[in-house]
């Protein structure tokens, strides 16, 4: 089984990891590089579906900033990344919009709202 490579990015210290699928054991990993036991974690979600939390932002009107910045409140599977980017590319909202106003409820079916990161 082919090595990969993962960044830890659970706290600042990314500890660089290789992961392995053990041979004869499907499912299982072999883990190295983690100094924590929160690596190992990480890296059986990362290589099982990996996900990411979507950062952007949206056209505003009537508001002091042209553009108010969004998040998704949860990380959605990577392989949805640029459909959800695109989704975000056609928002456009009217202030004043409050933190954590949901401008998308539930983004592509994910189960993850798509959120207001401040007020404007
Ligand atoms: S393995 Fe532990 S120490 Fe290393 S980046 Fe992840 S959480 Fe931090």
């Amino acid at each position: 089984m082919e090595t990969k490579e993962m960044i830890c990015i659970l706290c600042p210290l990314g500890c660089k990891m290789q992961v392995k699928e053990k041979t004869n054991q499907p499912g299982e990993l072999s883990v190295r590089g983690q100094q924590c036991k929160l690596g190992v974690d990480y890296a059986y979600d990362e290589y099982a579906n990996p996900t990411r939390t979507v950062t952007s932002t949206v056209v505003i009107q009537k508001a002091p900033l042209p553009r108010l910045p969004v998040k998704t409140s949860k990380p959605i599977p990577k392989d949805l990344v640029f459909q959800a980017l695109d989704e975000i590319a056609r928002v456009e909202v009217i202030g004043p919009v409050k933190i954590g106003d949901i401008l998308i409820k539930d983004l592509l079916g994910t189960g993850s709202d798509l959120i207001a990161t401040r007020s404007l």
